[in-house]
């Protein structure tokens, strides 16, 4: 292996992926750029392989294979396509780590199989850990793999908890903004739009990911992925809400004290961090400035209201398989509001529907999950009909 730290990014072409290549270019003596992966967008692959030069791409859909090939036969670069080939390219020996930035269930068996190749994780994709998190967890265990969170608020934890490696944690608050329909009552919440849901969220592109935030379910997943990244029981892990969005997330540690990362939001950062650690390299990203920000703000989330999170809370005590139909199921229910066919409240109660008919699973092994996916999705489905 060269001296050079080797990275695989799984989903190139997204926002993390994007990010991750600007951050990897801004450092080439660090960094040594081994694949680049993407599922359909072949133009954008074949752009960020001769911008960046990788010594792999993987193009998930087979039938663009041709053009990726094509347009990089001149290049010393290889080039696969194909699901299967997500997980060989991850073995490469050149390989420290793998960033996990794919959207949704299909990044979980790459992740898997980078885990079980005794890669690094940096991991965005959060299907992961919220479905899988039990499996993900004891096979990086035995694997002796570290997972480095790419999200901002696991990052803001664990860096919190760097040097504190015999202090055990006592609680985490993760902070959430509070989402365009913050304060509302229940009766309020029924009469929300796809419209209003949509429009509110200013910064997300995703509309799954508008509408998760407006429900909470966002923090819900992220309340689950916390739990097994920090080995926490539901009952240390507390939402507030923080409309400036400024602190990220906080550690009490056993004495009291508490531990908070804070500064301007911006992805990189985090990104970055789950690349380098433990080094901070020095970056121009903006500077918090006090004075911008007077005033912070925090107040209790209101779980009653928002059910989601209160489901996302049960599924961590029910363990098992629990969180992987929670996620399907809402994937399935965002969808349908989105397509108009439930209301904005519908996606909780349904959402509770699916969790409470399953019949959990407490060892799960990958097919139990990929099962346990399939199921939950079918149900939601017919539930909707
Ligand atoms: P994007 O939708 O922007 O990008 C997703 C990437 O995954 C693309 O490269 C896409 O390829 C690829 N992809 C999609 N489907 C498949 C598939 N079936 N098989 C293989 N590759 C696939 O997502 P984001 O970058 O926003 O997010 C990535 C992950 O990180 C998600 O799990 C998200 O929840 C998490 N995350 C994102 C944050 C953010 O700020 N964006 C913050 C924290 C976590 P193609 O372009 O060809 O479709």
């Amino acid at each position: 292996m060269s001296e050079k730290k080797g990275i695989a990014i799984l989903g190139a072409t997204g926002s993390i992926g994007k990010k991750a290549l600007e951050i990897i270019a801004a450092y080439p003596s660090y960094f040594d750029l081994q694949v680049i992966t993407a599922n359909k967008n072949a133009d954008l692959l074949i752009q960020l392989a001769l911008l960046h030069k990788p010594n792999t791409v993987v193009i998930v859909d087979e039938n663009q294979y041709k053009k990726v090939s094509e347009a990089l036969w001149n290049e010393d670069i290889h080039v696969y396509a194909g699901k299967d080939a997500l997980c060989q390219v991850v073995e490469s020996g050149e390989i420290h780590t793998v960033l996990t930035a794919i959207v949704g269930f299909s990044g979980l068996e790459p992740t898997i199989a980078a885990i079980r190749a005794k890669k690094q994780i940096a991991l965005a994709n959060k299907e992961s850990l919220v479905a899988a998190g039990e499996l993900v967890t004891r096979l990086a265990k035995e694997n002796g793999v570290n997972i480095y969170p790419v999200a901002s608020e696991h990052s803001a934890i664990f860096q919190c908890l760097v040097g504190e490696t015999y202090n055990p944690i006592e609680k985490i608050y993760l902070t959430i903004a509070g989402g365009p329909f913050r304060g509302f009552s229940g009766p309020q919440l029924k009469n929300v739009t796809r419209q209003a849901a949509l429009a509110s969220s200013k910064s997300v592109l995703d509309p799954k990911l508008a509408i998760d935030s407006a429900t909470f379910m966002n923090k819900g997943f992220e309340a689950i992925e916390a739990k097994w990244l920090f080995n926490l029981k539901p009952k240390q892990i507390e939402v507030v809400v923080h409309q400036q969005s400024i602190v990220h997330g906080i550690v009490q540690f056993e004495d009291g004290s508490m531990k908070a990362q804070m500064g301007l939001s911006d992805m990189r950062l985090p990104i970055q961090f789950s690349l380098t650690y433990p080094d901070r390299f020095q970056t121009d990203f903006p500077r918090f400035n006090f004075m911008d920000h007077p005033e912070f703000s925090f107040e209790k989330a209101d779980l009653e209201v928002f059910k989601n999170l209160n489901l996302a809370f049960s599924v961590i005590e029910k363990g098992g398989t629990a969180a992987c139909v929670l996620n399907a199921a809402n994937d399935v229910f965002v969808h349908a509001f989105l397509n108009e066919k439930i209301s904005f409240v519908d996606i909780a109660h349904f959402n509770e529907a699916v969790v409470n008919a399953h019949s959990v699973i407490l060892k799960p092994g990958y097919e139990d999950y990929v099962n346990t996916d399939l199921w939950a999705r079918d149900y939601a489905s017919n539930l909707i009909q």
